[in-house]
Formats: structure tokens, C-alpha cells, sequence
């Protein structure tokens, strides 16, 4: 248990020892999303992340043309969260986001735009610096894993809406987070720019089928991340190599 005053249940680490990734107090505290009560009280039960949530973490990484270095886990946060809580953080050199176990299902037909905009916020954080950068306020990093994520989600074939539902509430400003309606700006600032370096405010959007990620290995298989035009437009789904070399969606 490392010493940082806080409740933190480690995950055993390769080396044998816990590995503690929980915030300090210089760290960045935790992003929830909704009229959240939130208590820094720690996270227990860490582990491996669903394969959907690391799948969309290294499209997004991909997206972003950064190597995708940050390490995800799921784990049950101790506190009154209302939803979509999740965190970025380093410890001993490496990234880390944490994701609220209870609060993200990451079921195939039911993950949701709220769902990938909260993990493209964590991204954010960490591709902005600001787990151990505090150049400007807290409010103003917000906003700007806010953008982010409104550009990244712009990228992978969210509409506005779409991606403005992982801030749908009227919730106001706190010390640490600007009110809803101010990150819903900032969702559509990013998401707007994702689209005219896209050029797709054109009338036509075309959609093309295509391998969206190289290759990677989940739970043993190699898999790949493409994008195909289904229903309302493009969607990133998982397939994974079969023992016969043959790919089938995950
Ligand atoms: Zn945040």
C-alpha cells in the first residue's frame, strides 16, 4: 500500500509487487460526467479492461496518431458516483486510465457514444499533459479533454448529438468541472473541427469500408479494428483471427 493517504487496493504487478494507480494529490482527480457527488475515496477490485474498452482505446490512440501506450483497467469505485466515472493518471513513469467498472458496460450493441466520449475525455487528459503539466485552470483542462474527445468522436462517425449524450445533464460547475452546457461547447468546438479537416461538411459523407487499426493481440488472438458502413453510418467493430486464419467480428 503505497503511502498516499487515500484508500488503494492494488492489482498484483509483474514484478510482484502492488501496483498502486491511484491519484496522489498532485494527480488528477476524477472526471464524472452527470450531477455527481464525488468523493476521492479510492477504487478497489482493479483489473484487466472489457476487450471492447481496450479495442476503442487503441482505435482512438490510432486516431490520434499516438502510440498507445496507456494502460486501461476497470475497477469499482468507492464513493457516490452518478455515472461514466474514470480517471487519468501516472505513476512511476507510466499512464494509466481507470475506468468505473460499475458505471460502463461496453456491451456490443449497447455501448454507447457517452460511453467512448468519457474514455476519448481520459485520452485527452493524458495527450494534453495535464496529469503533471497545471499550466492553466482545472476548468480550462476540462474544456480541452472535452474537445478532444468531440474531435476524436467526430472522427470515428459520432453526430453532434451523438456525441454530445456523454454531458446530456443541466448539471452546474463544481471546483473541479465546468457545467454541462460548458462542456457540450466544448464537445461540439472539437467535434466541429474533426469535420472541416475531414472536409465533411460537404453534402457528400462517404463511407468506406476499411482496416481501421494494425494488427494486436486480445486475450491471445491477433485482431484488427475495422470501420464499416452499416445503418446510420460508420461504425468500428473488433474481429479476431479463428485458430484457421479465417476473421470473424468479436
Ligand atoms: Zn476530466
Amino acid at each position: 500500500m503505497a503511502g498516499c493517504g487515500c484508500m488503494s487496493l492494488g492489482i498484483p504487478h509483474a514484478s510482484g509487487q502492488t501496483l498502486d494507480i491511484w491519484p496522489d494529490e498532485a494527480g488528477i482527480n476524477v472526471c464524472a460526467k452527470g450531477p455527481a457527488v464525488l468523493r476521492r475515496q479510492g477504487v478497489r477490485n482493479i483489473a484487466e479492461p472489457h476487450e471492447k474498452a481496450q479495442m476503442l482505446l487503441q482505435l482512438m490512440c490510432e486516431l490520434s496518431g499516438i502510440q498507445p501506450r496507456i494502460q486501461l483497467f476497470a475497477a469499482d469505485f468507492i464513493g457516490d458516483y452518478s455515472r461514466f466515472a474514470a480517471y487519468a493518471t501516472i505513476k512511476e513513469r507510466k499512464r494509466y486510465i481507470v475506468y468505473d467498472r460499475a458505471s460502463f458496460n461496453w456491451k456490443p450493441d449497447q455501448t454507447t457514444w457517452a460511453e467512448i466520449g468519457i474514455l476519448g475525455h481520459e485520452i485527452g487528459h493524458h495527450v494534453a499533459s495535464h496529469v503533471y503539466a497545471d499550466e492553466v485552470s482545472r476548468h480550462a483542462q476540462e474544456l480541452e479533454a472535452d474537445r478532444f474527445s468531440g474531435f476524436i468522436m467526430s472522427k470515428m462517425g459520432a453526430s453532434l448529438s451523438q456525441a454530445q449524450t456523454m454531458d446530456a445533464g443541466n448539471a452546474g460547475a463544481t471546483d473541479t468541472h465546468p457545467s454541462s452546457a460548458s462542456s457540450r461547447k466544448a464537445i461540439e468546438e472539437g467535434w466541429q473541427k474533426a469535420r472541416t479537416a475531414l472536409n465533411l461538411n460537404g453534402d457528400k459523407k462517404v463511407c468506406e469500408e476499411s482496416w481501421s487499426s494494425s494488427s494486436m493481440l486480445i486475450h491471445g488472438s491477433e485482431c484488427r479494428i475495422a470501420t464499416t458502413c452499416e445503418n446510420d453510418g460508420m461504425q468500428q467493430r473488433l474481429a479476431c483471427q479463428d485458430f484457421d486464419g479465417s476473421w470473424r467480428w468479436r
